[in-house]
């Protein structure tokens, strides 16, 4: 069975790609790599919207995550954290295994945070060193207001970490101008390149704040890969092969050019939502974000029956529901290697599953919704 992969990571690889992973593998400590790190490193710049320092680890978001709070912070500090979702969640968690002080923002899931909230937070708390939040929330599908978040903390002391690991290259994000001060990403979604490569961007801000952090860690020192970035080279052996991919990604994205393809998540997102709406279907993240949609399953209708017939009898592979939403949301992702025929394939594997599942609905009502919006 042909299989089409849809869902919010991984994502599907180019093939120039594919093609540029299978050439022979090459000594990290020789110019050749120097050239291939130092072309993804000034791309990962271009994409990141950033002129900071871009370290990367071979690791999956997760490691840029733990990393975004081992560098920066010291034992006991306090630390914000906006829980929207299961990515919200983690750096809880990763912040108490290292014996933080964790103030959660709960957030009910599927809304976006009001930022007004974080201000009161840093003005009742002026100890707090950091705040953590997530662009796409990817559990939940919200986009999270990252410009008047980064408004509100810049004018105060703590540093402002974002994960994009689900949004990088799909939703806007303007690092710099803005001022966020780390944005974490990871290879496997808007990157379009296997899972195994985290980075994060570090702001002067956040470098200042490692000079008196004292949490341990060793692999993921940012110092350590700052050193070996003047020489475009890291401080353990890279992985070499993903970093390959991804240069011809990154390629590939400068030739198409950053708001063009921003532009095209935005339309697949918005096809999509209004083929969902058309199916008098609704979208669970009252503030959307392009990289992913997430649909409240029908009544009566559990969406893993939803996304296990779409995988195992049609070969269109999306996501169901993480934690407490798990039964209740299926999610299509619009990140990465991903056109507007894949959204023609999702909505229409979605119109048959829901139809077998006993929803009442007409076939290619969504489809129609959505060629209108795709190719008008
Ligand atoms: N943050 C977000 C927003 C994500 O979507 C994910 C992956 N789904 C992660 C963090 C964790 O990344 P990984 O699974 O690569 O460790």
């Amino acid at each position: 069975m042909k299989k089409y992969l849809l869902t919010p990571g991984p994502t599907p690889i180019p093939e120039n790609a594919n093609l540029a992973m299978m050439k022979p593998i090459i000594h990290h400590r020789t110019p050749e790599f120097a050239n291939i790190f130092e072309e993804v490193i000034e791309g990962l710049k271009y994409i990141f919207q950033t002129k900071n320092d871009i370290i990367v680890f071979a690791a999956t978001g997760t490691g840029g995550m733990q990393a975004s709070i081992s560098n920066f912070l010291s034992s006991s500090d306090k630390i914000l954290v906006i829980e929207g979702g299961k990515f919200g969640q983690r750096f809880s968690k990763i912040g108490k295994s290292y014996g933080l002080d964790v103030i959660p923002i709960e957030v009910e899931w599927g809304k976006a945070v009001d930022p007004e909230i974080i201000r009161q937070k840093l003005d009742s708390n002026e100890d707090i060193k950091a705040v953590y939040t997530t662009l796409c929330e990817t559990s939940t599908g919200v986009l999270t207001d990252i410009k008047t978040i980064a408004e509100i903390v810049s004018a105060t002391d703590a540093i402002l970490v974002v994960d994009a690991v689900s949004a990088l290259g799909v939703c806007e994000l303007k690092t710099d101008e803005w001022n966020v001060d780390v944005v974490i990403s990871g290879s496997q979604k808007g990157l379009m390149t296997p899972p195994g490569l985290s980075f994060i961007s570090v702001s002067e801000k956040a470098w200042a704040k490692t000079e008196d952090s004292n949490l341990p860690e060793f692999y993921f020192s940012a110092m350590q890969g700052k050193d070996k970035l003047s020489s475009f080279n890291t401080p353990w052996t890279p992985a070499v092969t993903l970093l390959q991919g991804l240069n011809a990604v990154i390629k590939d994205i400068k030739k198409q050019g950053l708001e063009n393809l921003l532009n095209k998540y935005a339309k697949l997102a918005k096809a999509t939502r209004s083929a969902v709406e058309s199916l008098e279907m609704e979208i669970f993240a009252s503030q959307p974000a392009n990289a992913v949609t997430a649909i409240k399953a029908p009544q009566g209708i559990d969406s893993q029956e939803v996304v296990k017939y779409m995988r195992d009898e049609l070969g269109v592979i999306i996501s169901g529901g993480q934690a407490q939403l798990k039964g209740k949301i299926m999610r299509i992702a619009h990140m990465g290697y991903m056109e507007e025929f894949d959204m023609i394939v999702a909505i229409s594997a979605l119109e048959v599953a829901l139809k077998k599942l006993g929803y009442d609905l007409e076939l290619g009502k969504g489809v129609a919704v959505a060629q209108n919006i795709l190719f008008e």
